[in-house]
């Protein structure tokens, strides 16, 4: 009939017009992406990402970057030892999240991982049965979800260095173009992690320390650290335990504001294997934790938890860990960026003098005026921003030996173009084979 003819017509005209725009563009049709989740259980707390690229990567050009973040409401999946299925439980939010941003037709070819970092590694120290369950619970989650399941497992320290350096490389498109690296520093809640390319560093002096890539054509030899226990969380614990040595009752703590008085449990202090050894025999149930607000002092504590004596290599960090000479910049994400953005310190160009000043003020600072000034933060983040902020300078300064002029390559970040600094990125790359070992063919030059 006419009628049908002139729908064909028009349906022609149409497919054409979008077929010429397109192609003029130099874009295909309709842009398809694909879907990965990575799931991070920090110690503190977990976060799904999820990530997206277009599935038509002409030649690899097609950059995967971060879609949407979902914070899992809660503490981190190793504190539910001794109730595995809330672990579980508690991820369900931030999974029926996800399956709103990524479109329906695509849930089922959608990656999903699980890594956990170093507070399911002191959980499987101190009582695998425990961790055991919590991994369970954790499974049944994810596999009951539309999603490809493709497994949840505790990440090796040098995986976790190793693929931080590799998602602030790929973000920064250090890869493809074979651009000088930049080195990653990563601090949670229970570990941390120094990884950066030496020219001194064949992997010989210590192969522990080595991982090596071969990306886009290029080979790298990568070194790279994560010290347990030497995560935030784990160092603070360390700092306030080593005072409770002297005086069990009570501390006067100057990694602590002046006025801040609390009591704690004992029990609590020393329930992880960072410090759990040096329990004493005859400790009180509960201890008085009063703060003094001293930069100084404090700065003399954190150093204490630091060996520097012993050290079989030619240089070394510290507790005997062979560290090559630093070289070139570096990216210090996670809670590097948390702690050092709220002490207005992100800006490196500041003198380590500076630096040291603004702490001491920060450090000296009654307690009653910083919540005061600051009522939008936790108060549990404020009470050890004192702290945090002495540890970070000592441990990068004293610890990796960064100097006044090292120490202003470092840039303290949380995203670099939209997506976050951190291990799941460079996990899931790796996972999907998503960077190719090879430079992918130049192409043929066009005919004349
Ligand atoms: P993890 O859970 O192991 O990834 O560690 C994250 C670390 O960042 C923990 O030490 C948290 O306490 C810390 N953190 C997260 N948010 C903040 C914040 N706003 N201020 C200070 N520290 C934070």
């Amino acid at each position: 009939t006419p009628v049908t003819i002139i729908i064909t017509v028009i349906g022609v005209i149409v497919i054409v017009a979008l077929v010429t725009v397109a192609v003029l563009q130099n874009k295909p049709l309709l842009q398809k992406y694909k879907y990965g989740i990575v799931l991070d259980a920090g110690s503190s707390h977990t976060a799904l990402y999820i990530y997206k690229w277009p599935a038509e990567k002409d030649n690899n050009t097609g950059r995967a970057e971060q879609m949407h973040v979902c914070k899992v409401k809660g503490p981190g999946i190793s504190s539910y030892a001794a109730n595995p299925s809330k672990a579980g439980e508690s991820l369900r939010v931030c999974m029926e999240e996800a399956k709103q941003w990524v479109p329906g037709k695509r849930h089922h070819e959608t990656p999903l991982y699980l890594g956990a970092t170093a507070g399911m590694r002191l959980l499987n120290m101190e009582n695998s049965t425990a961790s055991d369950k919590v991994f369970q619970a954790v499974k049944e989650a994810l596999q009951s979800s539309p999603f490809s399941y493709q497994g949840a497992r505790i990440l090796s320290g040098q995986e976790e260095g190793a693929f931080g350096w590799v998602t602030v490389n790929y973000l920064d498109d250090r890869l493809k173009q074979g651009l000088e690296t930049t080195g990653a520093l990563d601090l949670g809640g229970a570990s941390t992690q120094i990884s950066f390319v030496s020219d001194n560093f064949d992997g010989s002096e210590s192969p522990s320390n080595s991982v090596t890539f071969r990306l886009y054509g290029n080979d790298y030899n990568l070194y790279t650290h994560s010290f347990l226990c030497y995560g935030k969380d784990q160092a603070l614990r360390t700092v306030v335990a080593q005072q409770t040595q002297s005086g069990p009752e009570k501390i006067l703590d100057p990694c602590s504001n002046p006025g801040y008085n609390t009591i704690k449990n004992y029990s609590v202090l020393y329930d992880s294997p960072c410090v759990s050894n040096r329990k004493p025999q005859k400790a009180p149930a509960s201890f008085h934790h009063v703060g003094k607000g001293n930069f100084g002092e404090c700065q003399k504590i954190v150093r204490s938890i630091f060996n520097f004596t012993d050290c079989k290599y030619s240089h070394c960090s510290f507790n005997g860990v062979f560290q090559p000479h630093l070289q070139g910049a570096f990216g210090a994400f996670s809670a590097y960026y948390f702690v050092m953005s709220f002490l207005n310190l992100t800006d490196t160009s500041m003198p380590l003098e500076t630096v040291k000043e603004k702490l001491t003020s920060y450090c000296s600072t009654p307690w009653e005026q910083i919540k005061q000034q600051h009522r939008a933060v936790k108060e549990k983040y404020l009470a050890e921003y004192c702290f945090s902020g002495t540890y970070i300078l000592t441990l990068l300064t004293e610890g990796y030996n960064f100097t006044s002029e090292s120490y202003s390559k470092i840039k303290f970040i949380k995203k670099i173009k939209g997506s976050d600094a951190g291990w799941t990125l460079g996990y899931m790359l790796n996972l999907t084979n998503m960077i190719p070992a090879e430079a992918p063919d130049t192409p043929p030059l066009p005919h004349a």
